[in-house]
């Protein structure tokens, strides 16, 4: 396909405590032409949250049924439920020329990458271990048990890190929002993954 007359694909993962979706979600308002595309899963529905919104909810088997018949562009489990991208709405949208934006976990990062190799890729970090613990912790009155597993969690899916294009540092949120704006408009060639005060950085993330 020739990609000049399409929308790019963003491909944004994150651990969770990382600020991705807030940071993504001013994006959106800011960026013109820009859209999220909305993933099916299998989880329950939030309160706050609107069904054809921010996911569109189905069940286990329909959800199954949608992997058979090919729906899916990549679907992964995370935690305890599926979660996948649609491919034809991914397509639509950009040949509607419009940015599209997955958020999406790094398994199926993965996957988009191997099948559509002009995507880009963002991994979203927190600033140090203290500031994703105390992001986990002030989401509400969770269980130091429930709070201890997410970091783990949430340091093991650090480890992927090597596998993007670009990596955020989500210190102060402005300054995020405009990195991530930068490399949406193309001119973010600093945030490569391979600039040299990274390593520090990751390393103090990874090992506490
Ligand atoms: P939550 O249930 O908190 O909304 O999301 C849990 C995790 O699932 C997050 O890491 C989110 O990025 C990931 N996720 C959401 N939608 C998709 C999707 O369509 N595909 C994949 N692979 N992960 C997703």
């Amino acid at each position: 396909m020739n990609t000049e007359n399409i929308g790019r694909l963003f491909v944004v993962a994150a651990p969770s405590g990382a600020g991705k979706t807030s940071l993504l979600c001013a994006i959106l308002k800011q960026v013109p032409n820009t859209v999220f595309s909305i993933s099916y899963t299998t989880r329950e529905k939030r309160e706050q949250e609107q069904d054809g919104v921010d996911y569109r909810f189905v069940s286990h088997s329909e959800f199954q049924q949608m992997i058979g018949d090919g729906c899916f562009l990549e679907y992964a489990r995370v935690f305890d439920h599926y979660y996948g991208t649609a491919g034809k709405e991914v397509a639509s949208l950009r040949l509607q020329k419009l940015d599209v934006i997955l958020e999406i976990d790094w398994q199926g990062a993965r996957q988009v990458r191997e099948k559509i190799p002009d995507s880009e890729s963002i991994f979203i970090l927190p600033p140090t271990r203290r500031a994703l613990e105390s992001r986990l912790r002030g989401r509400g009155t969770d269980s130091d048990e429930v709070i201890e597993r997410r970091l783990a969690d949430s340091v093991a899916d650090m480890g992927h890190w090597d596998e993007f294009d670009y990596l955020v540092i989500n210190d102060d949120f402005d300054a995020g929002v405009k990195d991530l704006r930068k490399i949406i408009s193309g001119n973010g060639s600093q945030f490569r993954k391979n600039r040299p005060e990274i390593k520090a950085l990751i390393d103090k993330l990874l090992t506490g």
